[in-house]
């Protein structure tokens, strides 16, 4: 049964040497069928296709069809129906497409199979892990020799165990957090998943935190708080300002997670590095490489300033790290996550910083940034647009000119964010943001550029087809002014 063959062992590199032109030729034709950066026709269309493709019967198979089969019909289907971050037309999200390097690592790990919870499952892949997180951290902290990193699932993930480290830091007191009205969902998520109080929400302007009103709440809080800065926020891109904040922090005795999950990689690029400054104050930092980094997901880390601080993740199970093998000299991975099995996710960060280095990676963060600053400018010249404010990494804000001559200029922003999505001819994002009277929510559309290799003529396309929907939905919308 060569359905039965394995990925490893001997005669595995021979079998998926047959398997993955397959399953590539396969992706390539259905990259092909869909021409564009989403299936057309929206969720009703792509159940269509799955049931078409005798794929959505919610039975499970008794009888296989074969490998070969398998692998040709869901991948065609699969690249078909696929939002493709590799089209520069899909740019709602950060959802990098990631780089072909790291994929064909992915291949190797998964043949091999190392699982990061003890050494005797993962003997070189926790070696290189090892030396890869410390990379990682001192890049965070470039003053601190002792600084370490973990692998976590992304920032979700890391914002939780920021969290964590706070809580297991003043043991027996509750500790709270406080944090800008732009952090991520994950913040207040992490929070109550700890049980920690519900974060204290501070004021932003321009999407960033407000220094003076950080400092009322840090002296509002009574007892031990940890302060949640952002360097990237979703919405917007803003990076909080994180000196004043690593200050305040100082002189309130609370402790600082640095969320940067999007703008940390951001240190890799000489002319962003200082944008940065004062990540190295936190006591912890969030990144995830599955956005600047061009990893496919999961590719999170959490890098901390000592080992020693990371120790709250110490966990013994006989089975994984007993304490003769550790005595014996056998590493304790366990401890290094707060997962159990986990995959070799560092082995094709680590592939990919060796073959870019952190200056190849950086030069495509600054690439980024460059063509997300020259979009903007497009923005703010384009009579049908109105751009937010210019760019503090790639994410450009801005809104069709149209919805403020209409009753529901929110309803009309959703709408021409979805037919686009619908024609299947773009995937942009939103954001709703204080712009409105009284700092009233308002509903932005957003790109956030992540394809290191489209030019400002693709984005030009994809702004042209927002004017034009805008425009067409104008026209169509009940008691609107006709359109000369
Ligand atoms: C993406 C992101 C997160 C969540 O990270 P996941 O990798 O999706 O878990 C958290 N915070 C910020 C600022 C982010 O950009």
């Amino acid at each position: 049964m060569r359905e039965e063959s394995l990925a490893g062992g001997h005669g595995g590199a021979a079998r998926l040497g047959e398997l993955i032109p397959v399953a590539l030729g396969a992706m390539a034709a259905g990259v092909a069928e869909r021409g564009g950066p989403v299936p057309a026709g929206g969720p009703a269309a792509v159940a269509a296709a799955l049931t078409a493709a005798g794929g959505g019967t919610g039975t499970l198979p008794r009888t296989g069809v074969g490998a070969e089969r398998a692998l040709a019909e869901l991948s065609h289907l699969l690249a078909a129906g696929s939002a493709d971050p590799a089209d520069p037309a899909c740019a709602a999200h950060l959802h990098c497409p990631p780089l072909a390097v790291s994929v064909a690592a992915d291949v190797v790990a998964s043949a091999l199979n190392p699982s990061m919870d003890s050494w005797d499952q993962a003997p070189v892949a926790s070696e290189l892990e090892r030396a890869f997180t410390t990379g990682i951290a001192r890049l965070c902290y470039p003053d601190a020799p002792g600084a370490d990193a973990v692998v976590t699932s992304g920032g979700t993930e890391s914002n939780l165990l920021g969290l964590l480290l706070a809580r297991e830091a003043a043991p027996g007191v509750p500790v709270r957090p406080v944090c800008g009205a732009n952090a991520h969902h994950s913040v207040a998520r992490a929070a109550w998943l700890l049980g920690l109080p519900a974060p204290v929400v501070v004021p932003c302007e321009d999407d960033r935190v407000l220094p003076a009103a950080l400092a009322g709440a840090l002296a509002a809080v009574d007892g031990p708080a940890v302060v949640v800065a952002t360097a990237g926020t979703t919405n917007t891109g803003a990076i909080d300002p994180l000196p004043e904040i690593a200050a305040l922090c100082r002189r309130a005795g609370a402790r600082l997670h640095v969320d940067a999950a999007y703008g940390g990689m951001a240190l890799c690029g000489p002319e962003l590095r200082s944008r940065l400054a004062g990540l190295d104050q936190a006591d912890s930092v969030a990144l995830d490489m599955h956005k600047f980094g061009w990893q496919p997901v999961a590719a999170g880390l959490l890098a901390a300033r000592e080992t020693g601080d990371l120790a709250a993740l110490s966990v013994r199970a006989e089975y994984l790290n007993a304490d003769d093998d550790t005595e014996a000299g056998l590493p304790d991975l366990l401890g290094r996550s707060i997962r159990t099995s986990r995959r070799p996710d560092a082995f094709r960060m680590a592939v990919t910083l060796r073959a870019l280095g952190t200056d190849g990676i950086g030069a495509l963060v600054e690439r980024c940034c460059a063509t997300a600053s020259d979009v903007a400018a497009l923005v703010a010249e384009h009579p049908g647009l109105r751009l937010l404010a210019p760019p503090a990494l790639s994410t450009v804000v801005f809104r069709p000119v149209a919805a403020d001559e209409l009753p529901e200029p929110d309803e009309f922003v959703a709408g021409v964010r979805r037919t686009l999505l619908e024609a299947g001819t773009g995937v942009i994002g939103r954001a709703a943001l204080p712009t409105g009277p009284d700092g009233a929510p308002r509903l932005w559309l957003k790109l956030t550029l992540l394809h290191p290799h489209a030019t400002v003529e693709d984005y030009r396309a994809l702004l042209e087809k927002v004017v034009a929907t805008a425009d067409a939905e104008r026209a169509a919308a009940p008691g609107s002014p006709v359109v000369s």
